[in-house]
């Protein structure tokens, strides 16, 4: 067992990978970085350290296990490997198998395979992170968390969906919920700068990313969540739809032939903030874009914009019937810790439920820069809050293999 309290976490996706060697206790990051285009030619690896970017080309053959074998070289050229002492993955689908995070076996491995058709893109990546991991460090506790494990905490009238009850029970189609390590994360932080107990803090938590949901927490827990059975329900995104009204893929199907692969493309690469502006999924490149001198350019940033904060907005608001009492709404994700304009335009919405924002307070809170944002008359708090998954899964790594004493800060359950 190392003393350092190191813990490496990875990030599995289907061609690339990111991870980032961590302090469980102090959250300090010694390494990080991104293994990309895994499985093409220019497969690279790129590590960040001390403020310096290094990156190497890979040889591909086998995709992540090389990748994670230079990773292991790596660690060991700079003296880094003697500390790890467990490896986090985040792994983003644990049905209803999965309400807090595991340490792997064999027995693990099998229960991610039996969920993995609920998220066929994701399990099957974060399966050969897990596998190859097993086998570049032999004796290292390995540990699972899953992006849906908080939300396992929500009643049936907030995860059902209005079918055939057989579909949830044979088949397990339900609402799920994704981001759900970002949602704890800051939901705790916000209990902090709020001075409250966890367990009396009912708060929103709204994370925009390139994926976007938002959470309902009720006294420390999820009681609903706007990503459903996959992560393309709820809120407008990059590149995703979120809501639709369901007859419209019906509707594409029989008038314009459209199949499944054809629908997939299209709601969930086509859509969102990309095909709405029909310029691009970027948040940064649409505010840039309402400068623009071309009318059209600007009208369409601006429309594609309004619908995504107004979606945001809807979600807020509806979520309020889910809890008893509402201490804050608290946004983070890149575009929520960072675009003062939209977290503005959303809760300029909001203005019935008593909601306000003080704009320089709003300005100040971007780039890293955490607090509060709300109006002295708001009737709720409203904060800016940095989202950091990779310090959850470092703490629960560490929490159920080497330092038990971090009980209290179990995700899930
Ligand atoms: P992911 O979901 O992939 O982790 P991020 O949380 O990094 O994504 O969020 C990416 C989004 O954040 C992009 O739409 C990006 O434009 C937006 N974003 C980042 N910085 C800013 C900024 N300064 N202003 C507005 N949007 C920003």
């Amino acid at each position: 067992m190392s003393s350092a309290n190191q813990v490496l976490v990875l990030n599995c996706g289907s061609s690339s990978f990111k991870f980032a060697l961590l302090n469980s206790e102090t959250g300090t990051e010694t390494l990080s970085g991104l293994a990309e285009r895994l499985g093409s030619d220019d497969a690279s690896i790129t590590f960040k350290r001390n403020g310096n970017k290094n990156s190497l080309s890979l040889n591909d053959k086998n995709r992540h296990l090389d990748a994670i074998k230079t990773l292991v070289s790596y660690l060991e050229t700079e003296g880094l490997s003697n500390d790890i002492a467990a490896v986090g993955h985040r792994v983003v689908h644990g049905g209803e198998k999965f309400t807090e995070s595991v340490v792997i076996d064999s027995s693990t491995i099998k229960s991610i395979e039996d969920v993995s058709s609920l998220a066929p893109l994701h399990n099957p990546a974060n399966l050969i992170g897990i596998e190859a991991a097993m086998v570049a460090f032999p004796g290292i506790p390995q540990v699972a968390v899953f992006d849906t494990a908080f939300h396992q905490s929500m009643p049936a009238k907030a995860y059902l969906y209005a079918i055939d009850k057989q579909l949830y029970k044979e088949k397990g189609i339900r609402r799920y919920g994704f981001h759900g390590t970002s949602h704890f994360y800051v939901s705790r932080q916000a209990a902090e700068s709020l001075a409250k107990q966890i367990s009396e803090t009912s708060v929103i938590t709204v994370h925009l990313g390139n994926g976007c949901s938002v959470c309902a927490i009720e006294n420390g827990q999820s009681v609903d969540t706007s990503m459903g059975l996959t992560p393309m329900e709820g809120l407008v995104m990059g590149t995703r739809s979120g809501d639709l009204d369901p007859g419209i893929t019906i509707y594409l199907m029989r008038k314009y032939g459209y199949d499944a692969d054809k629908l997939d493309q299209l709601l969930n690469k086509q859509s969102g903030l990309l095909g709405l502006s029909g310029l691009s999924n970027d948040c940064r490149t649409l505010e840039q874009a309402l400068e623009s001198e071309d009318e059209q350019t600007q009208q369409s940033a601006q429309l594609a914009l309004e619908v995504f904060s107004y979606r945001v907005a809807k979600y807020i608001a509806s979520y309020t019937c889910a809890l008893t009492h509402l201490d804050a709404v608290v946004f983070t994700g890149g575009i929520g810790e960072n675009s003062d304009y939209l977290r503005s335009r959303i809760i300029a919405h909001l203005g019935v439920l008593g909601l306000s924002v003080d704009e320089a307070r709003n300005t100040a809170a971007r780039f890293g820069h955490s607090g509060p944002i709300h109006g002295n008359d708001s009737r709720a708090a409203i904060w800016v809050i940095p989202t950091n998954e990779e310090l959850v899964i470092a703490q629960d790594a560490a929490r159920l293999t080497f330092n038990h004493s971090q009980d209290n800060q179990q995700q899930g359950a």
